[in-house]
Formats: C-alpha cells, sequence, structure tokens
C-alpha cells in the first residue's frame, strides 16, 4: 500500500466518524420517537387503544436502519486503523532496521546519532561514535557461502548487544560494518576504550556455525564531538562523526588489523595520499608504468654470476622511482598484483632471453596469487606465449604462503615441480614456517632472510645462520644467503659451505639495460632472435647484432 492510498483510506475513515456521529444521532431520536411509539403499538395490540401514527414509525424504523449503518460502518473504522497501524509499523520496520540483524541501518544510525547528541549535549555530555568492521569477511563468504557469512554477522550483532548498553543506537551500515553511538562525560575517553576492550574480548571469540568454526577478528574506530581534554570540537553532525570514525576505522585496518584508533585530523590526509597512491597503481598497470629490475645472484666458491633475481620498480610520473614494499600490499590489496606480476615476468622473460641460457631468473610471487586456483596455468601459458625455458624459472614464495592454505600450497608446488620450474622459500626464518612444513613441502632451495645475514657482521653471531644451512643441508636443500652487504659477512658465509648470496656487494639492483651491459661484458649475452632452423639461439656477435 503506498503511503498515499493508506492517506486516502485514512481520510475515508475519519469521514465515517460522522456517519458514527450520525447513528449516535440516530439512537437519540430513537429514544425519543420510540417512547411515544412504542407504548401506542402495544396498546394497540393488547386492543386498548388506536395505533401509533404512521409517520412516527417510519422515523422509528429509519432510525433502526440508521443505528445497524452507524454500528457496522464503525467496527469497519476500528479494523481499518487497527490494519493500518501494523502497516505503518511494518513500514517504520522497513525503513529503519537492517533485516538480517534487526539493528538500525545507516540512514536512521545517522539520525539516531543526531538526536543522541542533541540530548546528550544538553547535558553536558559527550558522544563518542564507534565503527566496527570485520577483518576478512570476504574470505568467510567466500570459503563458507553466503548462508553462513549470515549467520555470522547476526551472531556478531547478537555478540554486540549483549556488550552494549541496551538502550543506545546500534546499527549495521552494509556488508560487515557495525557501529553504535554512545554519550559519556566529556574528557573521560578510558570509559570508551574500557567498553572497546571488553568487545574484543566477547567478538572475537570463536563462532561456530553448523560445525564450521569461524576465528575471526574486528577493527574499530571511533570518533567524538569533543577532543581527549573534553573540548567540544567543531563536529557539525552525526553524518561528520560517522565519516571520521570510518577513517579511524581504515586506519586501523592498514596498521595491522584487529586493533582499534581514535580518529585524528592528519588521519584525512593519509587516506588521500593512500587513495592517490591507489588510482596511481591501477593507471600504472593500465600504462606499463611496472618495470623490472635484476639483482646478481653469484656462487659464493666460484664469485660467478649464476641468476637474477627480478625486482619490480615503479616508474611513476608524479613520484619517481617507487620500491616494491610500498606498492606491492597495495596492489595485493585492491586485486591488481596478478595482472601487474603477469605484465612484469613477461618484460623479465623476454629480458632473460638475451642472457646466457645457464643464467636463471628468480620471481617473487605474492601469497594473493597462490590462491588463484589457475596460478600454475597461468604461468606456464606466460612461459609458452614468451617461450622462456620453464627449467630456468625459479619462482620465490613467502613463508607467509604456508599460513594460508597448506594443502593448495603443496599441490601448487608440485604441479610447478613437474613442469620444470624450481620454487623456493623466501625470506625463510621470518614467517615461522615449523619443521614439519618444511619436510614435507618439496622447495628446491631456502633463501635465509638478510635480517640474520647482516648479523654475520658481528662475526661472533653466526648461530642462527649457521643453523639454516644445516637444516638445509639435512634436508637436502640448497641454500641462498640474501642480503650480502660486504666482504666480512661473505667471508663468515664461505666457510659454511657451498652457497649462493646476493646483495649490495655485487651490486644493487639494476634495470634491463645495464644487465645486458654487464653481461655483454663477460661475453654472456645472446642477443635475442628468433630460432634458426636448427632450433639454436645465435651468440652475441656483431653478425647476430645485426640480425635483431
Ligand atoms: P626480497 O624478495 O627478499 O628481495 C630482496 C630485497 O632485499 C630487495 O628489496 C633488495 O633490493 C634488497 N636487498 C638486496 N641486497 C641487499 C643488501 O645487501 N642489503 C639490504 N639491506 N637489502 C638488500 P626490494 O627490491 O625493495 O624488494 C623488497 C621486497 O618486495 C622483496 O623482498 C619481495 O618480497 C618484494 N617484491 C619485489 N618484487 C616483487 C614482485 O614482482 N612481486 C612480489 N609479489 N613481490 C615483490
Ligand atoms: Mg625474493
Ligand atoms: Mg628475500
Amino acid at each position: 500500500m503506498t503511503e498515499q492510498e493508506a492517506n486516502k483510506r485514512f481520510g475515508k475513515a475519519e469521514r465515517d466518524l460522522v456517519a458514527l456521529g450520525i447513528a449516535a444521532a440516530a439512537i437519540i431520536l430513537f429514544v425519543a420517537t420510540g417512547g411515544s411509539v412504542l407504548p401506542k403499538v402495544v396498546r394497540s395490540i393488547i386492543g386498548n387503544g388506536s395505533g401509533p401514527d404512521h409517520l412516527l414509525v417510519n422515523a422509528m424504523l429509519l432510525n433502526i436502519a440508521l443505528i445497524i449503518f452507524g454500528w457496522r460502518r464503525y467496527r469497519e473504522l476500528t479494523s481499518e486503523i487497527t490494519e493500518r497501524r501494523k502497516a505503518e509499523e511494518i513500514a517504520r520496520k522497513l525503513a529503519e532496521l537492517d533485516p538480517l540483524t534487526d539493528c538500525l541501518n545507516r540512514r536512521s544510525m545517522e539520525q539516531a546519532t543526531d538526536e543522541l547528541r542533541r540530548l546528550s549535549n544538553a547535558h553536558g555530555k559527550a558522544v563518542a561514535f564507534v565503527m566496527i568492521d570485520l577483518d576478512n569477511f570476504k574470505q568467510v563468504n567466500d570459503m563458507n557461502g553466503h548462508g553462513i557469512g549470515d549467520r555470522v554477522l547476526t551472531e556478531l550483532a547478537n555478540r554486540l548487544r549483549k556488550c552494549l548498553p541496551h538502550d543506545i543506537p546500534l546499527a549495521r551500515l552494509g556488508g560487515d560494518e557495525f557501529a553504535f553511538a554512545i554519550s559519556y562525560l566529556p574528557g573521560e575517553t578510558e570509559r570508551i576504550d574500557e567498553l572497546v576492550a571488553k568487545l574484543f574480548d566477547a567478538v572475537c571469540a570463536r563462532i561456530e556455525v553448523d560445525g564450521t568454526v569461524i576465528d575471526s577478528t574486528i577493527s574499530i574506530g571511533i570518533a567524538s564531538d569533543h577532543d581527549a581534554n573534553g573540548k567540544a570540537g567543531e563536529v557539525a553532525d552525526g553524518e561528520t562523526l560517522m565519516h571520521h570514525a570510518d577513517i579511524a576505522m581504515y586506519h586501523a585496518k592498514k596498521n595491522g588489523k584487529n586493533r582499534y584508533f581514535w580518529f585524528e585530523p592528519n588521519m584525512e590526509s593519509e587516506l588521500r595520499f593512500r587513495n592517490e597512491l591507489e588510482a596511481g597503481i591501477r593507471r600504472g598497470v593500465r600504462k606499463g608504468e611496472f618495470v623490472p629490475f635484476y639483482e646478481q645472484q653469484i656462487d659464493l666458491d666460484t664469485g660467478e654470476i649464476v641468476g637474477f633475481e627480478m625486482l619490480a620498480r615503479w616508474q611513476s610520473p608524479e613520484l619517481g622511482l617507487v620500491n616494491p614494499e610500498i606498492f606491492i600490499p597495495i596492489a595485493e590489496e585492491i586485486g591488481v598484483i596478478g595482472e601487474m606480476s603477469e605484465q612484469l615476468m613477461s618484460q623479465a622473460f623476454q629480458d632473460a632471453r638475451q642472457w646466457d641460457p645457464e643464467l636463471t631468473l628468480s620471481v617473487n610471487i605474492s601469497p594473493v596469487q597462490l590462491r588463484d586456483p589457475w596460478f600454475a596455468q597461468r604461468l606456464l601459458r606466460l612461459l609458452v606465449e614468451n617461450n622462456f625455458p620453464a627449467h630456468r624459472l625459479e619462482i620465490e614464495v613467502t613463508e607467509t604462503c604456508l599460513h594460508e592454505n597448506i594443502g593448495m600450497v603443496r599441490s601448487l608446488i608440485e604441479s610447478l615441480r613437474n613442469q620444470g620450474v624450481q620454487v623456493s622459500l623466501d625470506d625463510f626464518g621470518t614467517g615461522y614456517s615449523s619443521l614439519s612444513q618444511l619436510r614435507t613441502l618439496p622447495f628446491d632451495r631456502i633463501k635465509i632472510d638478510r635480517s640474520f645475514v647482516r648479523e654475520l657482521q658481528n662475526g661472533d653471531n653466526t648461530k642462527i645462520v649457521d643453523a639454516i644451512v644445516s637444516l638445509g643441508s639435512g634436508l637436502e636443500m640448497p641454500i641462498t644467503a640474501e642480503g650480502i652487504e660486504n666482504e666480512k659477512i661473505l667471508k663468515v658465509l664461505r666457510e659454511m659451505g657451498k652457497l649462493k648470496g646476493q646483495g649490495y656487494l655485487y651490486g644493487r639492483p639494476e634495470p634491463s639495460e645495464q644487465v645486458a651491459e654487464r653481461l655483454r661484458e663477460k661475453g654472456k649475452l645472446i642477443v635475442a632472435v628468433a630460432p634458426d632452423e636448427t632450433g639454436q639461439q645465435a651468440v652475441d656477435s656483431e653478425d647476430t647484432k645485426r640480425h635483431a
């Protein structure tokens, strides 16, 4: 029923009050006419007088009809009003509440916050707006389906309700985002801190739905209309408060999730910068601004180059040359890492085809890419498209991959190895992989993280690297040491056994032209030409350069 229709019906119902009035008047008339007509009727029946005046009898009958009509209209009217009340209640609920959790929705939360602020400020109180977001809810949905996802949200709402005072507005703002507003005495922010600590305990306890156990954490952002010293701020309305809490919550996500932050003005500019960075990365992927740099990998015994590790760089028109530690995590988060990595690998395969075929190429692969069930197929397609032999390629995965889905990682590694691609465990020692994981996962190589190698600088601090080297030889996995910065470190490593190594001692990561120049000097550059009829590639010489 539309609002217009409802109003029309209500108007009609109101008009029918007139009908009830007429019926009431009819009753009065009935009493008056009945008083003179009925005794005459009785007397005429018992033969004690003449009958009543016809006109009066008609008037009385008309009165009776009017009374019946009025009463029926009145009954109809009452039931119409009850129905309308019910319909109004449903419409109000639909407009104000989230149907899944029965919490308020975003629109009504804004109004409820404004109302709470009006009342609280009138009594000299501050209002804190608290925004709560479930970490990794997308994964819960993807892995268990939306049915389980919905049950998790309902459970979350119930847990929040239990922890919070019952008379404060609690809302589900959309997806896995909840919020509540609460008043407190200005300056007493520790009261809110305590409440939030309670929420972390209650909400993050494991959730069990139909035998599926879900461990989830939350990130929280808080904004207040008063500052920490209890001074009223410049927050204009509930909407601004909500926006500030959202920024603080985002800040908590960016700083590792499972934590909370109070809003601070500088967070807004950080967020703006971050948004610009995201847009820049997206544009950069479209425009091919990401380029491979290469770091030499050396046989520490002979000092010869045995291969290169490809390290991504972003040639940003605005920011200059940007390091991967800045853009890789963002590319992972905004979902462009796969596309970026494939572009980089294609370029790297083309570059490496110009090198001596003995030289290997290592590429870093993000845990996000390993989650893609088609990753192995994609990689093999790239190899074929670029005519690059699988046995020259080494994939580097970090230990964090092993926490994700060990079964999937194992089958991925196996299928890559079956195609001839080597797989190494990067940054070993920083990610807590267990000995049993190492024993059962068929890695070809372990790379010792540079933080341990750096320790060798101090000479006597060799125990960890020593232990990793023995572990490698026990598991029959060759070792590469990262971060060799000087001769002193090199000397210690050489005494430990037969290792590969890389680091600033041999040179910084450099672009493909410099690598080509370095290899040319060593006579290890092949100019890439299409294979001749014998299937051989031409070796670098003035002759072949002319063909190129
Ligand atoms: P990584 O794979 O451990 O790469 C080695 C990092 O150590 C490189 O940093 C390299 O420049 C730096 N390094 C090399 N020798 C030395 C040294 O002697 N001393 C010191 N202090 N550092 C040294 P970079 O290029 O900034 O890369 C950082 C990380 O970014 C890499 O660590 C890798 O995990 C990641 N990364 C780089 N390229 C890619 C990529 O294409 N895809 C993915 N998913 N990750 C990448
Ligand atoms: Mg690496
Ligand atoms: Mg590394």
